[in-house]
């Protein structure tokens, strides 16, 4: 559901032509007027990944569905998940199907899950990857990529596919802290360099169910989860950017160790492209050959 403001701000974006809604909430097509300026704000990330000495990996837009069940997402975001199912029938229950398709009826049954999902977050199919010993120092990783998440809405910063761009750190509990402390100052400075007002704040994650709400609780009591947020188009600012320390969750999971055999532990942090986009847009408004001049160099570098 949508806010009559986030509505508002929906349809000002359509009536710029900067998003083309595709009829399925959530799931729009970008104007390259859009996109010329998710790709330079992605851009400046990728500067500061790279001045942090991380190693770029690139993903497709999927995972396997053995790592979203080895990693617990569907414990604890089954609500979210999306999985990939495909047909795999006979002939005559391919006939059946285009039958049921045509007829408006249910098909679903006679598709069959694939060894597939969606990526939920960019930085999952990165844990695997670091199976071992880490080096000395650990290791910095950045990863950018489409990820799904099941949340239909008519507010236009909740997308069901969206780009997140993601820093993911793994190595010594003390350092990866340290680490995530500097990438928030970073951060900050970086959103302030474009005039956004954007301010850090303890967060959650939205766990599922009741047992949920106690699991988010203690995550922002922890301070495991800081989020950078701006105003958008509602009253309650929203995230932009999210940093985690996961601890040992998947140095354990996927047997990463440190060179003196401990587990090792790891954080990451994630711009959400789209919503700084629109943040931008929100801030400097709708036409960007309009906006205030210390904004465009800030955006290119
Ligand atoms: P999270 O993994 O939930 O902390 O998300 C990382 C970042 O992705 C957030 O800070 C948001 O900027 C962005 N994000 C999360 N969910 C959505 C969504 N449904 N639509 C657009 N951006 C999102
Ligand atoms: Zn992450």
């Amino acid at each position: 559901m949508a806010t009559p403001e986030q509505q508002a701000f929906h349809d000002e974006l359509v009536g710029h032509r900067l998003i083309l809604p595709s009829g399925v909430p959530g799931v729009w097509a970008r104007s390259d007027a859009f996109e010329s300026v998710l790709q330079r704000f992605d851009g400046r990330v990728r500067a500061l990944a790279a001045a942090d000495g991380a190693e770029r990996l690139h993903f497709p837009p999927v995972i396997p569905r053995r790592l979203l069940e080895h990693t617990g997402y569907l414990d604890s975001f089954p609500h979210l998940a999306g999985t990939v199912f495909s047909f795999t029938g006979s002939e005559v229950q391919s006939r059946e199907l285009s039958r049921r398709v045509h007829a408006g009826e249910p098909w679903a049954e006679l598709q069959t899950q694939t060894d597939v999902a969606l990526t939920p977050a960019a930085c999952y199919p990165v844990y695997p990857m670091l199976r071992g010993v880490l080096p000395e120092g650990g290791r910095t990783l950045e990863v950018q990529n489409h990820c799904f998440r099941h949340e239909p809405s008519g507010d236009p910063a909740r997308l069901q596919l969206f780009r997140m761009h993601e820093v993911i750190r793994a190595g010594q509990p003390e350092a990866v802290i340290a680490w995530r402390a500097t990438w928030l100052e970073r951060s900050l400075a970086l959103l302030r360099s474009l005039e956004l007002d954007a301010h850090a704040v303890h967060a959650s994650d939205p766990f599922f169910g009741r047992a949920g709400k106690m699991l988010a609780a203690s995550q922002k009591e922890q301070g495991f989860k800081f989020e950078i947020v701006v105003p958008i188009a509602s009253e309650e600012p929203t995230a932009i950017c999210s940093f985690n320390y996961h601890q040992e969750h998947f140095g354990k999971l996927f047997e990463i160790a440190l060179p003196d055999g401990s587990v090792a532990h790891t954080a990451c942090l994630g711009f959400g492209l789209e919503r700084v986009t629109l943040a931008l847009f929100r801030r400097h408004g709708l036409d960007a050959r309009e906006w205030p001049a210390a904004v465009r160099p800030a955006l290119d570098g």
